[in-house]
């Protein structure tokens, strides 16, 4: 290839374009700060919608009893029942279900929808077993996980926005989803309710602060991203009807739309504006499992065209396809440490159908890991943003003592790479000593046990 570039001087490119030196890092900081303050001042005040959860109550570790919960995000959901025994017994027993959506209820109307979900769930509380326990004269409680957007107006009511995801049931959208899902049941006879509707990030929270009373916290990383953390109700000023006495409340940031100061490239752009959502949720479009194999993708076209990277001007013919490479592509051509990268090799004649030469498996390998180092740090760096504005509030209650921020979804849970460089712009925006207190750990179980734990907690029996 006589005729081409190269690929050194675009591989240089990107890097420089994709660097978060500790200034940048600390730009967006301090701009995540920034922007959750002006969310948090008026409704449509920035980018950060900071959505108020209803949520003030978190889990103590005392609760007691058998509760349920329900998680629907996507093509399927989960049910699961826990018993719960307080203090000292904790999680007595725990079981769960999952169950696909027939895709054809995607399109059917909300009461088809509702219904089938009552009745799965239903099944699934017929087959409880001697494990668990229901307190007399209860209905079993339900904490609803409910991955779209809603707005929420009290701990178990919120309105559907609109179906997301592929969804297009009718007849939701206006709808409080609480209210569907406990008529279905009430149709169904089912001595079923629902007693919190919860946003993923508040489930992952509630569940991490059930084990630990440190966590304060809670960032997905997985298809998306989004974080909440705990709030002083004092220092929101758009909030003027206070629902309860206590002094705090869970904010759902929706993080993913931030967009201040973020180190963006070409191919950042060119994705953004072939996407379903042009200009919104940059800061998920940067640092999210749905996009970094696709970014990665789209580097590499360009490095076939013109820099010779296969060889000539050759582009494979696959590899033009958008999102064919995905996040766990890029994850598994990382972790290969064989002498000729055959894992490298073989990801490449799977996704692209293309034979590689050993430089150009390098090259690929240094381009995952740049996108990879970009994502993870500068996601290191909204959570420092959300400490910092916590620890300005408090006076530093938040960095002069032990804080977690408890961490789920598949990004993090299965990116070693990305994991070590999220930590590692923590590490350098904090300093040694700071950074000691701050715990960033993966959440074991997830936001399943965290909705039923909210049910226990904002039951309506207590
Ligand atoms: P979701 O976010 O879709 O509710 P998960 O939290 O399980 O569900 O995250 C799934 C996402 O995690 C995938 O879309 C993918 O981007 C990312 N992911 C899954 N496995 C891996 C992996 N091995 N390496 C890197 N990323 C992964």
């Amino acid at each position: 290839s006589t005729d081409s570039l190269g690929v050194a001087p675009i591989l240089t490119k990107l890097q420089k374009d994709c660097a978060t030196p500790l200034p940048v890092l600390r730009h967006v900081a301090d701009a995540m700060a920034d922007d959750m303050r002006a969310g948090l001042a008026v409704d449509g005040g920035s980018d950060l919608k900071m959505i108020l959860s209803y949520v003030d109550t978190l889990p103590t570790g005392n609760e007691k009893g058998l509760f349920y919960a329900l998680d629907l995000g996507g093509t399927n959901f989960r049910v699961l029942r826990v018993q719960l025994g307080g203090k000292e017994e904790r999680v007595v027993a725990t079981e769960f279900e999952q169950v696909s959506i027939p895709p054809e209820l995607m399109f059917a109307t909300s009461e088809e929808l509702f219904d089938f979900i009552a009745s799965a769930l239903g099944k699934f509380a017929q087959k409880e077993g001697g494990n668990f326990e229901l307190q007399q004269g209860r209905a079993r409680e339900i904490g609803f996980t409910f991955s779209f957007p809603v707005k929420q107006t009290s701990i178990r009511t919120g309105i559907l926005i609109k179906w997301t995801k592929g969804f297009a049931v009718s007849g939701t959208a206006g709808k409080d989803v609480v209210a569907c899902l406990n008529e279905a049941m009430e149709r169904r006879g089912m001595d079923m309710q629902v007693s919190a509707l919860v946003n993923d990030t508040v489930g992952t929270l509630a569940g991490a602060r059930y084990w630990d009373d440190d966590a304060m916290v809670a960032v997905i990383l997985g298809t998306g991203t989004n974080a909440c953390y705990v709030e002083r109700v004092d220092a929101i000023p758009k909030l003027t009807k206070r629902m309860s006495k206590s002094p705090i409340t869970i904010v759902n940031t929706e993080w993913g739309a931030f967009s201040n100061g973020l180190p963006l490239t070409e191919f950042d752009r060119e994705m953004d504006a072939e996407s379903i959502n042009p200009g919104e949720q940059i800061f998920e479009k940067t640092i999210s499992g749905m996009y970094l194999g696709e970014i990665v993708r789209r580097v590499l076209v360009k490095m076939a065209k013109v820099g010779g990277l296969f060889g000539g001007s050759y582009v494979p013919e696959k590899l033009v396809t958008p999102f064919v490479l995905r996040t766990p592509d890029i994850c598994a051509m990382q972790q290969d440490t064989s002498r000729d990268l055959e894992a490298v090799e073989s990801v490449l004649y799977d996704v692209a159908g293309v034979k590689s030469d050993l430089s150009a498996r390098k090259t690929v390998v240094d381009i995952c890991d740049t996108i990879a180092k970009r994502g993870g740090r500068l996601a290191g760096a909204g959570i420092v943003g959300i400490l910092q504005k916590m620890d300005e509030d408090s006076k530093g209650l938040i960095f002069g003592k032990r804080t977690v921020v408890a961490m789920d979804g598949g990004l993090y849970e299965h990116y070693p790479q990305y994991r070590g460089y999220l930590q590692e712009a923590v590490t350098e925006l904090l300093g040694l000593e700071i950074s000691k207190n701050v715990v960033i750990e993966h959440s074991k179980d997830g936001s399943g046990i965290g909705a039923a734990l909210l049910a226990a907690a904002n039951s309506k029996y207590e």
